[in-house]
């Protein structure tokens, strides 16, 4: 049971450090746009890379 509970709190600290770099990592935010940090292009909250100058967020 020890073991198990010990899986569990790795997981958790797995999960949690993913959360913190899924969440629109390396976009600036400009009021609900993204704002590319290259080139200041803004674009939708869905955007996944920069349509401007092609930079995304690694
Ligand atoms: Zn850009």
């Amino acid at each position: 049971m020890a073991q198990s509970q010990a899986d569990n709190d790795v997981f958790d600290e797995f999960l949690n450090q993913r959360g913190y770099e899924t969440s629109d990592a390396g976009w600036e935010e400009n009021y609900n746009k993204k704002q590319c940090p290259d080139c200041g292009g803004l674009h939708d909250a869905e955007a996944t890379n920069c349509t401007v100058c092609g930079w995304s967020p690694v």
